[in-house]
């Protein structure tokens, strides 16, 4: 291929109207076709980054092997296309106007007034350009983030406004609204899609395609008026029903023909059609489990289950490689007690707990794991997950009372677990945590050497805090033993009981890496353990 395409996927009339998982899918069928393709989040907000962000604000903050805190949208591109996503695939107004500001102080523009446009709309180009211009990709799909007209996302509509007179032919815009169902009057409306069009126009941009999401089936009749009030071609008016399952997603735009006109568009010629077998096959796993279980997933955030986006994910992928449909059973560990913590396990087959910050609900995730333990029912614990199993132990099986993490106490007499030397001088909380991936040594004889069949493995970490290597003889004389460090620096990794049927602690994100095509080792055998329990 010679030029690399860019395609722009907005959003019209509301928000939340799935264009990370549109633009995933569409990315899936070009893949499927042969081509190399990589998907960009353009967030509106302010923010440099949503590592700073509660989750209960923006859901799940995702980490590339890069060690970029970003949107969970890139979590769904990973999961789809099974390629790494960088720094470069997240960028937000706050990093575009960073970016400009200390461009300013260097002296950059040349003593000229620096402004919206032409300074921020280039620096938004170019952070979109340089995805191409690594040379890796066939296509680049840009996905605005927001509704178009919100005050925040103007700037980058503007930038790929001035984008389309540079790439001229080598790029489309694919623009997503809401075609609502009106049940008094029995009917769907197409107003607010027109309406949603013509903010685009107001701002300079014809779309190419329309994806409309809609309850109910658009028939040719309702197509045809929207391409005419619209000014897009019959077949450009895509149908996206709501799905059973977001991995339905790509075969249903298959169906309705958005990558074949996504191709016609951009003049792309001689491509195969597209290879789904492994997809189909997954999705066929998927919507046909022989067996079910139930995991407890023990966290703080269970209200917004968006929250633990990659960790649902990748306990669905483990499913399906075990045939089976995994129900997840969401316990909020501020509301678990040693007097109720067998009543609201009493039904699953594993506990899960989560990653997480700060003091709320930790000493509900602490009693999910002794249970988990004295009960010898699959545990597997991911980040503080892993550290509070660590806490656990300490304070139930060594006797150390009190013990702790300095994050949460830092007068605890045994702090089991401590600050990472490195983090002991940082003050600022955006970007500063252990970020990214790290090789981790595995021991031969361990759990998860029979998961990953591997001695060493690469996995993404998130966080500032670490096992005490001060304590680690007792907690080996004792029973829990770490089977993963790292071989640099020798941080522990992964804790394991070896007497127990399947107890796991990682200080990584295994979640981040899971995907349809490669559903993670360790939730895969997390899930066969707890099928066997
Ligand atoms: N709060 C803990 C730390 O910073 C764990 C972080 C996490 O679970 N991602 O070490």
């Amino acid at each position: 291929m010679n030029s690399t395409k860019y395609i722009f996927v907005t959003g019209g009339v509301t928000s939340s109207l799935g264009k990370g998982i549109i633009s995933a899918s569409l990315a899936k069928l070009l893949q499927a076709r042969g081509l190399s393709v990589t998907i960009q989040k353009l967030d509106p907000y302010i923010n440099i980054d949503p590592g700073t962000l509660n989750p209960y604000e923006h859901g799940e903050c995702f980490v590339t092997n890069d060690g970029a805190e970003t949107d969970l949208d890139l979590g769904h591109y990973e999961r789809f296309l099974n390629v790494s996503t960088s720094q470069a695939n997240n960028i937000t107004t706050g990093r575009i106007y960073q970016s400009v500001i200390q461009k300013e102080r260097k002296g950059a523009y040349l003593g000229k007034t620096v402004q919206v446009i032409p300074h921020i709309t280039d620096e938004i180009k170019d952070s979109i350009k340089i995805l191409g211009e690594t040379g890796d990709y066939d296509v680049v799909i840009t996905e605005i983030g927001g509704t178009v007209g919100d005050i925040e996302s103007l700037p980058f509509v503007e930038a790929v406004r001035q984008l389309k007179w540079e790439l001229k032919t080598n790029c489309l815009f694919i623009h997503l609204t809401l075609v609502p169902y009106l049940s008094a009057a029995k009917e769907l409306k197409t107003k607010p899609t027109q309406n949603s069009v013509k903010k685009m126009l107001e701002l300079g941009v014809q779309p190419d395609i329309l994806v409309c999401r809609t309850e109910h089936h658009l028939d040719q009749e309702i197509k045809d008026k929207i391409a005419r009030f619209c000014n897009v071609a019959e077949n450009a008016v895509i149908e996206s029903r709501d799905a059973s399952s977001i991995y339905e997603v790509p075969i249903l735009m298959q169906k309705e023909g958005l990558d074949e006109v996504v191709i016609e568009k951009l003049q792309m010629t001689g491509l195969p059609s597209p290879d789904l077998t492994k997809w189909k096959s997954f999705l066929h796993a998927l919507q046909n489990p022989q067996k079910s279980i139930k995991i407890a997933l023990v966290g703080k955030y269970v209200e917004l289950q968006d929250s633990y986006k990659s960790i649902v994910e990748a306990l669905n992928h483990g499913g399906v490689a075990n045939n089976t449909k995994v129900g997840i059973d969401w316990v909020h560990s501020a509301s678990l007690t040693d007097a109720n913590v067998a009543n609201k396990l009493k039904e699953v087959s594993g506990v899960l707990v989560a990653p997480g910050f700060g003091e709320r609900g930790i000493e509900g995730k602490i009693t999910a794991i002794k249970y988990a333990r004295e009960n010898n029912i699959p545990f597997l614990g991911i980040c503080l997950g892993m550290q509070c199993a660590v806490i656990e132990f300490a304070r139930n099986v060594l006797s150390l009372n009190h013990a702790h993490t300095v994050e949460i106490d830092q007068k605890t007499p045994h702090p089991v677990i401590n600050m990472m030397e490195e983090q002991k001088s940082i003050s600022n909380l955006g970007g500063t945590m252990r970020l990214g991936e790290y090789t981790c040594e595995i021991e031969s004889t361990s759990k998860v050497f029979e998961s990953y069949q591997s001695n060493s493995i690469q996995e993404r970490h998130r966080h500032r805090y670490e096992f005490n290597n001060e304590y680690l003889s007792s907690f080996v004389e004792n029973g829990m033993i770490p089977t993963g460090k790292n071989p640099q620096t020798g941080l522990i990794e992964i804790v394991e009981i070896p007497k127990h049927k399947w107890f796991v602690g990682v200080q990584f994100h295994p979640e981040y890496k899971s995907s349809v095509e490669q559903p993670h080792p360790l939730f895969t055998a997390f899930v066969k353990a707890c099928l066997n329990g």
